[in-house]
């Protein structure tokens, strides 16, 4: 066998995932997915599905009311808008990162006027810009405020309750919309105790499931919002998805039945280790991570994209490494490796040979202390392959944290 067979042979066995979603699937979450189909008149489908409304809501940390969609995320963006907004009305986009673009985009597209306060790649969002552009609005022309809580092209974390702080100091009625698809179930979110009127999130990250279920959480103010609109497109439409009479109305035809038990242990599974935990085990995780890049970077050519480890998701990790590095060491570590790290988004046009500069790792949702040492060592051993210059010592800081907690 030849040296290349061998490096061939590295990457066999399981293969990670490591990109932001769609993330690792559990091997509980499959099997409960690996069934018969089930009668979706009568039985035990129906019970099952209602249990799962009150485990939703406890991830949301709220007590007000959700939608499901067969949908993406990009579907839970738009059934966002779909339900508040008129052609016409007038949004504030907080901006972070290309989520936060591609959510002000979908919104021109539906006819909604759309402000911009662009924050860069690097940053959060600063509340108190926010705070002066809601007072300057002395029309009250703005009905709701956009904002991403981490946009994961840049793995920039926003401060939510101090944005609704700057909101409230303004006096302003807008609805607080958050885009939670990356950092549910990853970073601490507290819908009703931060008061935000609108939590999008999807299934395929930190719910650790397939692409295909999308979930719009709204508040009662945002369900006045609902009500006041001439008209509402009738898949969109949240109301009877939120209070279904019949249980078809729950996602307005055949429900989206595997994926639905798939997130029944899903949910179970969340709940089990207990959302505090969860998050907590992210934010451990998260910090072995950043340990291990803060060694790289000391006279290496690694950077951390979020400069400040109090603005940094929990969730993704972006990265860069001088062009074409980046791209070098993802091909690397999928050939050698059996783990895929995900592209740069939104930090260069993909024709820009600056693209291949920019990386993230993905560590949301299944993810354990093995899987990222297992990770971190990858990376290692691709920047030693590739003599990508760096610091020492990164996989025994990043043990330390896991050691220490
Ligand atoms: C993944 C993601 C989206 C898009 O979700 P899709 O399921 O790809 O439509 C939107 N916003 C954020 C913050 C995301 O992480």
């Amino acid at each position: 066998m030849g040296a290349s067979d061998i490096q061939g042979a590295l990457a066999g066995g399981r293969s990670y995932l490591a990109i932001p979603g769609p993330s690792v699937v559990p091997d509980r979450v499959q099997n409960a997915m690996h069934r018969a189909s089930p009668n979706i008149y009568a039985g035990p489908l129906i019970d099952m599905v209602e249990t799962l409304i009150p485990d939703l809501k406890r991830v949301a940390r709220t007590q007000a009311h959700v939608a499901i969609y067969i949908a993406n995320g990009h579907g839970a963006w738009e059934a966002a808008f779909a339900n508040t907004l008129a052609p016409g009305d007038t949004v504030l986009a907080l901006i972070t990162g290309r989520f936060g673009l591609g959510w002000a985009e979908m919104a021109r597209a539906m006819g909604i006027e759309v402000e911009v306060i662009d924050f860069g790649r690097a940053a959060p969002i600063d509340p108190s810009r926010v705070e002066e552009a809601l007072r300057a609005d002395t029309g009250r022309r703005i009905k709701a405020v956009l904002a991403t809580h981490v946009d994961t092209s840049t793995s920039a974390l926003s401060d939510m309750p101090a944005l609704r702080a700057a909101i409230d100091a303004a006096g302003h009625p807008a609805l607080l919309m958050a885009d939670c698809i990356a950092s549910f179930a990853c970073d601490r979110m507290e819908m009703d105790a931060w008061g935000v009127d609108i939590i999008v999130t999807g299934s395929q990250k930190g719910l650790m499931m397939p692409p295909g279920l999308g979930f719009v959480f709204f508040s009662d103010k945002a369900a006045e919002a609902r009500r006041r609109l001439a008209r509402v497109s009738p898949y969109w439409d949240w109301t009877l998805r939120a209070k279904p009479g019949e249980f078809y109305q729950y996602f307005f035809g055949t429900a989206p039945t595997h994926h639905l038990h798939g997130l029944r242990a899903a949910l179970d599974m969340i709940h089990e280790e207990g959302i505090e935990a969860v998050w907590a085990r992210h934010d451990l995780l998260a910090r072995a991570i950043w340990a291990a890049c803060d060694k790289w970077a000391e006279g290496g050519a690694l950077r951390i994209n979020m400069p400040d480890p109090r603005h940094r998701s929990r969730a993704v990790t972006a990265l860069s490494v001088p062009a074409p590095g980046a791209s070098d060491l993802r091909a690397w570590l999928e050939a050698h490796a059996g783990v895929t790290l995900g592209v740069g988004l939104g930090m260069a046009e993909p024709s820009d040979p600056a693209w291949h500069g920019f990386f993230r790792i993905g560590h949301m949702g299944h993810v354990n202390a093995h899987m990222v040492l297992g990770v971190l060592g990858s990376i290692e051993a691709g920047m030693a392959a590739l003599d990508i210059p760096r610091g020492t010592g990164a996989i025994g800081a990043a043990a330390a944290v896991i050691a220490k907690g």
